[in-house]
């Protein structure tokens, strides 16, 4: 049987390229949370040629929602091996996968990140990872020490296929479309908080609205988890 008193599950959500990696690893290392990122979960199904990941990488690579079925097996599955705090990173994405969810657990509250289409476009087209450790490099604010190289192992950088122009744009249509819409939902039971940077002007002049976001974040955090 499961225990849902034995966890505190909290969604991060928000549009493609909005930040929720970035600022999740951030909220992991300050609350001690245990990260899933279903996106991260299927990339690594994906290079390890498992057959989920077979199955998922056409829908991944093109910007394509992976089908319900696959990603409410795969993702309630890793939730259940949690136990205390957990940040549910990239899903749900779609009414079905929030049933779901709903169905098994109780969700604390959601965060959501606000983050203007023009800004999405233009971090994602200056976004550099490398492949096995997920680190993330950007020439404008993050550079890496030597160019086209991981600091840590010097492996080369790549970018992701999803992370082409019309990739980006497809993926931000569908969030407009699926995903955006659950948030009416979440704010209708009273736990959804969204936040914007917008508090702070000056970081957001400075392009740092991640910074920005991440000061509100951390104070709703530690409120709600007191
Ligand atoms: P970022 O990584 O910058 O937050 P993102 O939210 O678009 O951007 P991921 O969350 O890493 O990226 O997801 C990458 C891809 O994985 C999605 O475009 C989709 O193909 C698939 N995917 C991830 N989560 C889900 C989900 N809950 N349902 C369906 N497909 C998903
Ligand atoms: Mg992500």
């Amino acid at each position: 049987a499961i225990d849902k008193e034995a966890l505190d599950v909290v969604l991060i959500t928000g549009p493609p390229g909005g930040g929720k990696g970035t600022l999740s690893k951030r909220l992991k290392k300050e609350f001690n949370f245990s990260h899933l990122s279903s996106g991260d979960i299927l990339r690594s199904h994906m290079e390890e040629h498992t057959p989920l990941g077979e199955k998922a990488k056409a829908y991944v690579e093109a910007g394509d929602l992976v089908p319900d079925e696959l990603m409410v097996d795969l993702i309630m599955h890793e939730v259940f091996e949690q136990s205390g705090r957990v940040l549910l990173d990239g899903f749900p994405r779609t009414l079905p996968q929030a049933k779901a969810l709903e169905d098994k657990i109780e969700i604390d509250f959601v965060l959501n990140l606000e983050v203007p289409q023009e800004e999405i476009v233009e971090r994602i087209s200056d976004r550099w990872i490398h492949q096995h450790s997920g680190r993330m490099y950007s020439y404008a604010f993050n550079p890496p020490k030597e160019e086209g190289k991981d600091d840590e192992t010097g492996e080369p950088l790549t970018r992701r296929a999803d992370d082409e122009p019309d990739k980006v744009r497809h993926r931000l249509d569908m969030y407009m479309e699926v995903t955006y819409p659950l948030l009416a939902h979440y704010e209708e039971k009273g736990i959804l908080y969204s936040f914007s940077g917008e508090n702070h002007p000056e970081l957001v002049r400075q392009n740092r609205r991640s910074d920005a976001i991440y000061t509100d974040l951390k104070a709703l955090v530690q409120s709600k988890l007191e």
